[in-house]
């Protein structure tokens, strides 16, 4: 299986009734991108910029912002990048932008909202990241969004980088749904937003009360409350729904999730060859009473068992 999904890696992934997924890829580097192109990845549904900022005295400039992120454009040989704007916080502090101890950094000022408290360092990133637009499909994309206010103040401040850029032709807005609150609210969200991506990471993380990487709770994104609100996105955003969190690259959720309306999964590189074999092996006419199943049933291990292999791929 792992053979035939290698030699049909660069082909685009259909499910056996005929829609059509895009498989992605998650980056933290230009290598990454290097590693997403071999695996045929449609696209680059994360590029987790963090990787630009951390670990260094000052922030970079613009211009290597844009020399950055076109490098990772051109490794992808110009397919679409979401540019994923500085998701750090408390457990991850930036010597030039200084934060108070928090006792709680995943509840703290992480994300946009590190974004927004930094407005220097945010305007030069959408700064670099609007002039890419101007020569390469790009996306950017807020993360742990959790008000309509936050985009709404930070779409203002991206009008005011596009204005200073000139312009910025292919440019998509989104925001990743990580927080339980954007889920909920999805459709106010739509006015302001072309796409959005299910964080799944840090969605089960705030669903569950279950610190991510804490190896005594076993948070698991299968969990029919995850399972509801990715449901609930799905039915209210009005947009494309992508997922870009570990979720999307669990065999046993692709069928699920394509089930519930998601028509993108971003992935680790490696992972690419083996989720289009999986969206190909799936029938929505199966799949999407299982996932309904699945939202009704007790907890992760039973969504599990439900979705044994057989019960959900045509073969
Ligand atoms: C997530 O939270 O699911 C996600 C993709 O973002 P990160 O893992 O970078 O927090
Ligand atoms: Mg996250």
């Amino acid at each position: 299986r792992a053979g035939r999904a290698a030699a049909r890696a660069g082909e685009p992934a259909v499910t056996a009734d005929g829609v059509t997924v895009h498989v992605a890829a998650n980056l933290g580097s230009v290598a990454d991108a290097r590693a997403a192109a071999a695996n045929g990845a449609d696209l680059a549904g994360l590029v987790r910029t963090e990787f630009l900022f951390l670990d260094r005295d000052a922030a970079p400039s613009v211009d290597e912002q844009v020399a950055v992120y076109r490098q990772i454009a051109e490794a992808l040989g110009g397919r679409r990048i979401t540019l994923r704007t500085l998701d750090v916080g408390g457990d991850k502090p930036l010597r030039y932008a200084p934060a108070p101890h928090e006792q709680n950094p995943f509840l703290g000022v992480r994300g946009i909202r590190h974004s927004l408290a930094h407005p220097a360092v945010f305007a030069d990133q959408l700064l670099a990241i609007a002039r890419v637009a101007r020569e390469t499909p790009v996306s950017i994309m807020f993360p742990m969004v959790s008000t309509v206010g936050e985009v709404v103040t930070a779409r203002r401040m991206l009008d005011d980088a596009i204005g200073r850029a000139g312009r910025s032709d292919g440019l998509r807005v989104g925001i990743m749904i990580e927080v339980p609150a954007a889920a909920l609210r999805s459709a106010a969200f739509t006015p302001y937003v072309d796409f959005v991506s299910v964080g799944t990471n840090d969605l089960t993380q705030y669903t569950l009360a279950a610190e991510r990487g804490n190896a005594a709770l076993s948070a698991d994104g299968l969990d029919p409350a995850v399972l509801r609100l990715i449901r609930l996105v799905c039915e209210q955003s009005g947009v494309p729904v992508a997922v870009c969190g570990e979720l999307a690259a669990d065999e046993a959720a692709v069928p699920l999730l394509t089930a519930l309306g998601v028509r993108e999964l971003s992935v680790a590189p490696p992972a690419v060859p083996l989720v289009k074999e999986s969206v190909r092996g799936t029938r929505l006419e199966q799949a999407g009473p299982l996932a309904e199943r699945a939202c009704g049933l007790a907890d992760a291990n039973a969504v599990r068992a439900l979705l044994k292999p057989g019960n959900v791929h045509s073969g």
